[in-house]
């Protein structure tokens, strides 16, 4: 299946993507994980992009779309995948239209999870995340078992620069202003829906996984 995950920053999509990556095994394809990775790599890439993800601003396109265009040619995306973080601009989905299109695939669901502003603080706020394998966990409602270290590969959990509480606030205004948009893009399709993120993480994954089992979303 090709799925797109939509929604605010801290909605939820990493949380669900690792989820149901354990069921469809299909790669999971986060363009904020791609650009922390050639962050610590210390590429020019990570060097460029760094500059934006700490001011809370988007990537340019151009850098975004070229990476993900490298990506999506790789074999292992013909059978499927979760588009996660992307696309975030108009432009950015009218250049995956145009890359699936190029490769003969077709998005099978659109998803967006949704949540409120205040929410979405209270969540970043309290993200913490995997160094090594990218697994969200929050520090007051989901901690992972033993403090500081990931349950699922040992690494060690910590507070993303970008999740600082000034950081958090221009990231809302930049989805509400650039990314927002496209619930109007996608839902004029019939393959989109959208899911309720502010109910419990397993309820979440239910419904996600209910309407990606269901013939019309
Ligand atoms: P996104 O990938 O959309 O930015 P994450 O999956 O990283 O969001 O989740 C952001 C934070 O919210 C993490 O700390 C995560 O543990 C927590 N979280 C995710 N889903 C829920 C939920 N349904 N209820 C409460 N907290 C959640
Ligand atoms: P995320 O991990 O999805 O919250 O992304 C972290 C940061 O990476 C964002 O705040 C942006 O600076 C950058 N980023 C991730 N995906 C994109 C994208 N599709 N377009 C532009 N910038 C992006």
């Amino acid at each position: 299946m090709h799925i797109l995950l939509m929604g605010p920053p801290g909605a939820g999509k990493g949380t669900q993507a690792a989820k149901l990556i354990d069921h469809l095994h299909v790669p999971h394809i986060s363009t904020g994980d791609m650009f922390r990775a050639a962050v610590k790599e210390g590429t020019d890439l990570g060097k460029k992009a760094k500059e934006y993800m700490d001011a809370g601003k988007l990537v340019p396109d151009e850098v975004t779309i070229g990476i993900v265009k490298e990506r999506l040619m790789k074999p292992d995306c013909i059978k499927g995948f979760i588009l996660d973080g992307f696309p975030r601009t108009v432009i950015q989905a009218e250049a995956l239209d145009k890359s699936l299109a190029d490769m003969n695939i077709k998005l099978d669901r659109v998803v967006n999870i949704s949540a409120s502003d205040d929410e979405l603080v209270e969540r970043l706020a309290g993200r913490r995340v995997c160094k090594a394998c990218g697994q969200p966990y929050h520090s007051k409602y989901s901690p992972p078992a033993c403090e500081n270290t990931c349950d699922k590969c040992q690494g060690e959990v910590y507070q993303r620069a970008d999740d600082k509480e000034e950081t958090v606030k221009k990231r809302l205004d930049v989805y509400h202003a650039q990314t927002k948009p496209l619930i109007d893009y996608y839902s004029k399709r019939g393959l989109y829906v959208e899911i309720n993120g502010e109910q419990h993480i397993d309820k979440v994954f239910l419904d996600l996984c209910q309407s990606l089992a269901s013939e019309n979303p």
